[in-house]
């Protein structure tokens, strides 16, 4: 079959909406029909060659839509379904996933970088030539084939919009605090950077009950946003030193958990700082693989732990669905994530806006 998508083809280059064609279903795959597809900036990363990718490639690990047709074997979803993509579809039985650790599934990790799905090939192409897929979900396009364990159903009352943003900044916030850090009632947290993952890390926290929660973040408008996912302080870090302003509040020590979530190399440190001896940090943004990083040594010390997490330790089929009853019960904000809509035409416009940094998420949506 044929339909549209945004395609990159090369680093730097706008994307190009054009026809492409999907291949025959193999074996487990799920053919979504796109409905909502949110701009991460992981996309903006392969368009601006921080991140490597092979080329042509369909961006977009941020969708959500319905069940077109599925290939033998599934049973998880049935067409019709409302679905989130995950972008960590993992095999379930290697040596990671055996030891809960779907995020470095082997099949994921060997194929995932390749522009492929879990069997190491591509369902795309464009003008007879292969095009990969972006994380196994390539969502910036009418319809997407997704493995089996990356089309994740969720009730059908949350609309495509807010259900799209579930698949990848949301699930890494919230579940940074909850499943990571496992952020107990009471606890003070800072964090740093307030865009779309720093804020699902801030409503995580509230969620979690946690007492303090400071945000950080150069611009008052986001700060301001970080108000209503529940910050009870705010520094603006280009005004005042955050890790002093966090220790002040939490009798000169510093927070229990820090969490960055700007992904710039030098916010790294101060979210050391800003975190108390024994504290944790968890570490969700970031920046060029090749970036390097000074730090303090006196930062390291202390018996603080630090973990990286790049999906919040996600298990999609556990989680997307509660967050998607959590925002129906108006316990999980995600309106006020979506700064702007857009149709796939407008896609280098929300990138555009992204790199300007206006932007929390903007949002392609597809069909009526
Ligand atoms: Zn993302
Ligand atoms: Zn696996």
């Amino acid at each position: 079959m044929e339909c549209r998508a945004a395609v990159l083809h090369r680093v730097g280059e706008s994307l190009q909406v054009e026809t492409i064609e999907i291949g025959e279903l193999q074996r487990g795959d799920v053919l979504v029909r796109i409905r909502a597809s949110g701009l991460c900036h992981t996309d903006l990363e392969v368009i601006q060659g921080s991140l490597a990718y092979p080329m042509p490639i369909v961006l977009g690990h941020e969708g959500a839509g319905v069940v077109e047709a599925v290939g033998d074997g599934v049973t998880a979803v049935k067409p019709g379904d409302h679905v989130v993509c995950s972008w960590n579809p993992h095999c379930g039985h290697c040596f990671y996933c055996e030891r809960d650790q779907p995020i470095l599934c082997e099949p994921f990790s060997r194929h995932q970088p390749q522009g492929h799905l879990l069997d190491g090939t591509s369902r795309l192409r464009v003008g007879g030539k292969e095009l990969h897929h972006f994380s196994v979900v390539s969502s910036h396009a009418e319809y997407c084939v997704v493995p089996e364990s990356g089309a994740i159903a969720v009730p059908r009352e949350i609309p495509f919009d807010r259900a799209c943003l579930i698949g990848c900044g949301v699930m890494t916030g919230v579940g940074a605090v909850t499943h990571i850090a496992r952020v107990p009632v009471g606890a003070s947290v800072a964090v740093f950077g307030a865009g779309a993952v720093g804020l699902n890390a801030i409503q995580g926290a509230r969620l979690a009950g946690a007492e303090r929660i400071v945000a950080v973040d150069v611009s008052d408008g986001k700060l301001e946003l970080a108000r209503e996912f529940g910050a009870t302080d705010t520094v603006n870090a280009e005004r005042d030193d955050p890790a002093a302003f966090v220790r002040s509040l939490t009798g000169g020590r510093g927070a229990d958990y820090a969490i960055e979530a700007a992904g710039i190399v030098h916010s790294l440190q101060p979210t050391l700082d800003a975190c108390w001896p024994g504290g944790m940090i968890v570490i969700l943004g970031k920046t060029h693989v090749d970036a390097q990083v000074p730090l303090r040594w006196g930062s390291l010390m202390g018996e603080r732990r630090i973990i990286r997490s790049s999906y919040g330790g996600a298990r999609p089929r556990r989680d997307f669905p509660l967050l998607a009853r959590q925002y129906l019960e108006g316990k999980l904000k995600l309106d006020e994530l979506i700064t702007c809509r857009l149709r796939l035409e407008e896609i280098d416009d929300g990138f555009a806006q992204m790199t300007e940094g206006g932007v929390v998420r903007a949002v392609v949506i597809m069909g009526d």
